[in-house]
């Protein structure tokens, strides 16, 4: 045998790490007393309690308390109670607490580290060396924010009492995506930990204590989905950040309808981990060894699709399989282990369920011929090959050690079939050619994008998905955002539509027909089921009719949004262009404007000016701003920079308010169109003249077919119509309170982006009703992670 035989013949030694100071700390602790409310620790009130147990043995670690309503009643009291003297506290005073934080957490890394894999499963390595250090850098990086306010957040304040609940896959990790944050905003919180992980969120509020956290400000409770339930249906709380399935997601959008509840969602992905043959494939192996086996692949963006060109797919396939072979089943204590247990014997019998049946649909599985212990809820790194894009491997998110292979021939086919999913969480893309990185990458329908990398992460750089992976972002600037309300010019109560507007049916086409239609894909056209509405003047004479639009009529027009690439595909400067020139156009007919505002409205001459005068202002304000509100390009602490992108959200619907119709349309039209979305717009029910007379100005402006669509008729029904439409991506509604709920609760099927006045309308004539605070609604925040170095 000679030396590299030897070498290649030699043995891992078990290196366990030391649990001791972990067991003694389970020892010492009273978990029937583990909610953390008001800096106290309570029992819970119903006297029940739940058991974590250890996923590599399934023994039992602590019954803990578990909460109900009145537990959350208490947690939110205290969090209320709380909220005036931290929200009024300096940025300075706020940061000292955030930076003692993750002081503390320091200090106590490695406890932290081996309860996180005691309680969860997962390797030492992965919590010793991720989970833990990334959540301490995310208080202290917060602590920053928190001083940065004003600075940086001009015109915003903290939202309130904040209802956070998060899963069980990084426990700690997402605990500290959602209290640093919230703090740094000056918001206080209420916490509920998954029922499979508790403890390190246990040791957490330990360090709060220990750290100066005013009493009340951080309450952690522990239970399931009783207690999850009471704190989103919580009146006393203002904005509900959740981590967790699409499944639960859906239901937490639902229950907050009409609530006035701010709302985040951190949900599922099915990620692509796409090669392409000019990459490195030593490099993508071990990337995928990082993005689907990292924590059993029980993440949120794992890589768990891999395309692969069909050049290379037998090379790489064999490196895989022999990467697979090398990987360590085993305990996750020992510092040697890649895989450990899954958290569950629930989850163990989910992933091998949806194996079975990814096998029975046609995919031949392979798995590594290893031995796995004797207890515990392990399952072997799995490869799924000969899958095809409708196999449930390739469809639904597995949360396990499964990879599903698929073939494409080239660049398109890649994209396609990434974005064949109904997620949108994040993906890989992995060729030695950058230009193809980045041509890619912005055709990716996923938050976040790493380029030659998979699952890097950073306290400075949002992290979120679009659509069913949720909406709003953890991290970074944008993060900041989902823990601040801007201070919006409120308007006037809407109250539901009047029966001002009746239907009438429409001439036979006999006499010369004056019905102004409607305005989809560039051209008028007639509804569909050929009804009109009947507009009265203010004096309650007939101005006009306008179509009866109906789902049709929307369906044509989302589609025709849909299919105009033109606009979102043309550069900032030409949208400029465009929007400038539409402004000129309205210009040239103001004085007609002003008059149908005053025959409409019953707005004095006057007033019907400034009306029309301020909307082709706010169009010359967003054509200016349309190659203005760029993304940002951010230096991890990586070797790597992360470009954080500006996207449009994609097809926007917008119910434009009664209140003044012209300015109001326009304001919510202008910035969806400057940052390159397409619009379905159903303009004010009771002034829609307006809307009709202006698409005789957007077409002689040079605006592409598709890119504005107008479908006038009743409001509330077409809003209805849009939020349960899934090829609609976000939707800005401005109507009666009601009509606001439905369409958020009807949204769900896609989990469409809705922007709701909750009933209100908007000062639009203020200075404050333009700007960012529209920008930010009509982009995606798409982060790229680009590697350098040898
Ligand atoms: P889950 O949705 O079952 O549970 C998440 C949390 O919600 C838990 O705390 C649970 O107790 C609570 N909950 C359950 N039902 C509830 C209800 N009806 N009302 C209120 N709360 C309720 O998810 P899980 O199994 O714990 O976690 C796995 C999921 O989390 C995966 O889908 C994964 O992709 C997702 N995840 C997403 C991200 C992200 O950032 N996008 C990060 C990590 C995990």
């Amino acid at each position: 045998m000679n030396i590299l035989d030897r070498y290649h013949a030699m043995e891992y030694g078990p290196a366990p790490e030391a649990r001791n100071e972990a067991d003694a700390w389970l020892a010492a602790r009273d978990f029937g007393k583990a909610l953390f409310i008001g800096g106290d620790w309570k029992a819970a009130s119903g006297g029940k309690t739940f058991e974590t147990s250890e996923p590599s043995s399934g023994k039992l670690l602590a019954k803990i308390s578990d909460a109900n309503a009145v537990d959350i009643d208490a947690a939110v009291a205290a969090a209320t109670k709380a909220l005036p003297k931290w929200s009024a506290a300096s940025g300075y005073q706020r940061a000292k607490v955030l930076y003692a934080i993750g002081r503390a957490m320091q200090r106590h890394q490695r406890l932290f580290a081996v309860l996180e894999t005691i309680d969860n499963g997962k390797p030492i390595r992965e919590s010793r060396d991720i989970d833990v250090p990334l959540a301490i850098r995310h208080f202290i990086h917060h602590a920053g924010w928190a001083q940065a306010l004003d600075k940086d957040f001009p015109g915003h304040k903290g939202v309130g009492v904040v209802g956070q609940i998060i899963p069980w896959n990084f426990p700690l990790l997402m605990l500290a995506w959602k209290i640093a944050p919230a703090l740094a905003a000056g918001c206080t919180v209420v916490l509920k930990p998954a029922e499979f992980t508790p403890l390190t969120s246990i040791l957490f509020a330990e360090i709060c204590e220990r750290a100066g956290v005013p009493k009340g400000v951080v309450n952690i409770v522990q239970g399931g989905p009783e207690a999850g339930g009471a704190i989103v249906n919580h009146p006393g709380i203002q904005k509900i950040a959740f981590t967790g399935s699409s499944e639960v997601g859906k239901i937490i959008r639902k229950a907050t309808a009409g609530s006035g509840k701010k709302l985040s969602l951190e949900l599922g992905g099915k990620s692509a981990f796409i090669v392409f043959e000019d990459a490195d494939l030593d490099s993508a192996v071990e990337g995928l060894v990082d993005g689907i086996w990292f924590n059993q692949g029980q993440v949120c963006c794992a890589g768990s699709r891999l395309l692969v060109q069909e050049g290379i797919a037998d090379a790489l396939i064999a490196k895989v399989k022999t990467r697979m072979s090398r990987l360590r089943v085993g305990s996750p204590l020992d510092k040697n282990t890649d895989i450990g247990p899954l958290v569950d014997a629930t989850q163990l019998e989910r992933v091998k369920g949806l194996v079975a049946e990814g096998a029975r649909q046609g995919a031949v599985c392979w798995q590594p011929d290893a031995a796995l212990p004797s207890s515990g809820y392990y399952h072997l790194p799995t490869l799924a090959t000969g899958v095809s894009p409708a196999n449930i491997l390739a469809q639904e998110e597995v949360f396990g050690p499964v990879l599903a292979t698929m073939t494409f021939r080239n660049t398109e086919e890649a994209i396609e079939l990434a974005n064949n999913t109904r997620y949108g969480l994040a993906a890989s893309v992995w060729s030695e050619n950058v230009n193809l990185a980045l041509h890619v990458a912005p055709q990716l329908k996923a938050g976040v994008v790493w380029v030659n990398g998979t699952n890097m992460f950073d306290a400075a750089c949002g992290f979120g998905g679009y659509r069913e992976s949720g909406f709003g972002r953890d991290g970074g600037r944008e993060g900041m955002f989902e823990y601040l309300a801007a201070k919006l010019p409120l308007g006037q109560i809407i109250k539901p539509a009047t029966t001002s507007a009746q239907p009438v049916e429409q001439a036979d086409g006999s006499a010369i027909d004056r019905t102004a239609k409607l305005f989809i894909g560039g051209k008028q056209v007639r509804p569909d089921g050929n009804y009109s509405l009947a507009v009265a003047t203010a004096k309650g004479k007939l101005a006009g009719e306008v179509g009866l639009g109906s789902r049709k009529d929307i369906r044509d027009a989302v589609s025709a949004a849909r299919a105009c690439r033109g606009w979102p595909e043309a550069t900032a400067y030409n949208r400029s262009q465009v929007l400038y020139y539409l402004a000129e156009n309205l210009s040239g007919r103001a004085a007609e404007f002003a008059a149908r505002l005053t025959e409409l409205t019953g707005a004095s001459a006057k007033a019907a000016r400034e009306e029309v005068e301020q909307s082709i202002e706010r169009l010359f304000l967003y054509a200016g701003l349309a190659d203005k509100f760029e993304g940002r390009v951010h230096q991890p602490p990586a070797r790597a920079v992360t470009l954080a992108l500006h996207e449009p959200v994609g097809v926007v619907g917008i119910v434009a308010p009664d209140s003044s119709p012209l300015l109001g349309l326009i304001s919510l039209v202008a910035p969806a169109l400057a940052m390159g979305n397409t619009v379905v717009a159903v303009p004010s029910e009771r002034y829609p003249l307006l809307a009709t007379d202006l698409y005789q100005v957007i077409e002689y402006s040079d605006v592409p077919s598709g890119a504005i669509n107008i479908v006038t008729g009743r409001s509330a029904e077409l809003a209805g119509v849009l939020a349960k439409h899934d090829d609609v991506d976000g939707l800005w509604v401005f109507a009666d309170a009601e009509t606001c709920a439905q369409a958020e609760a009807e949204s769900i099927g896609n989990l469409k982006r809705i922007w709701s006045g909750n009933g209100r309308g908007l000062d639009w004539a203020s200075d404050e009703a333009a700007g960012d605070a529209f920008l930010r609604r009509a982009v995606e925040v798409k982060n790229v992670w680009v590697p350098y170095g040898d």
